[in-house]
């Protein structure tokens, strides 16, 4: 589903991504860590091409990104994307939030986009607040509707950056909750950043560790909580559990 081969990205002079070279089958659940600066952003943003990248070779759902030739949007119909900040039309309603893109973009059918919403509101606990304004919800409720909006594509890869940091705690639960439901769906490709351990112990197949633009450890889940193999990614599980 995604492969990078010898993959790297600077910001002008700045060296982000250094010698990427990963693999991440179909139906896989990859848990991505590392310290704040390492790039773990920048290598989730190249993914969806919000981020070009210099050198090497970038292929996700058969596409390569490395081409010029590759149709960015028509990628991003398969690929959807859950950011820390949850960008909700707030002039429209949660319900409509998540007709929107079908809408525009696979002209289906009034009826069954709005069947389709509703029963994705309804797997993310919010059929109740189909007809509110974003502002009228929480903002875990919002993530969860933000969710169910890149959904509603039905993407064959889900990427999400961090999306429980910019949450009040007591709301952190209900939308981990619900990316665990996602992501259990054997079909689902899933690469997420968190910071969130706990978590990604629960979800993760597989656990990969960032430090300075590189990727440090690519390993089982259960072997890195076990015993990371690198001094790095020991120091850093010690600190943030
Ligand atoms: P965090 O945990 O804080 O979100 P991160 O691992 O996601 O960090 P990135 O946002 O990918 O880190 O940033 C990696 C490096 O690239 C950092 O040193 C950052 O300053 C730099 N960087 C990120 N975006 C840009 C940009 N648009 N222009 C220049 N440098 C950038
Ligand atoms: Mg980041």
């Amino acid at each position: 589903m995604i492969e990078f081969h010898d993959v790297q990205k600077y910001y002008g002079q700045f060296h982000a991504l250094k010698d990427i070279n990963l693999e991440i089958d179909e139906g896989e659940t990859v848990v991505l860590i590392g310290p704040s600066g390492s790039g773990k952003s920048t290598l989730v943003r190249t993914v969806n091409g919000l981020e070009s990248i210099q050198n090497g070779s970038l292929i996700v759902n058969n596409q390569d990104l490395s081409s010029p030739k590759t149709d960015v949007n028509r990628l991003r119909t398969d690929v959807g994307m859950v950011f820390q900040h949850f960008y909700l039309y707030a002039n429209k309603t949660v319900l409509e939030n998540v007709m929107l893109a079908p809408r525009i973009v696979s002209h289906i059918p009034e009826d069954e986009n709005r069947q389709r919403a509703l029963s994705l509101l309804k797997m993310v606990g919010l059929e109740s607040k189909a007809a509110n304004m974003p502002s009228q919800i929480s903002g875990g409720q919002q993530q969860r509707v933000a969710i169910a909006r890149s959904l509603a594509m039905r993407p064959k890869l889900l990427l999400f950056d961090e999306p429980t940091s910019a949450l009040d705690p007591e709301m952190i639960d209900d939308v981990l909750q619900v990316i665990k439901k996602i992501t259990s769906d054997s079909a689902m490709t899933s690469l997420i950043v968190t910071h969130e351990m706990g978590f990604a112990k629960e979800v993760a197949n597989r656990v990969i560790f960032m430090d300075d633009g590189r990727v440090v450890e690519d390993d089982d889940k259960t072997e890195f909580f076990r015993q990371p193999k690198t001094e790095r990614a020991q120091q850093f599980l010690s600190k943030i559990i």
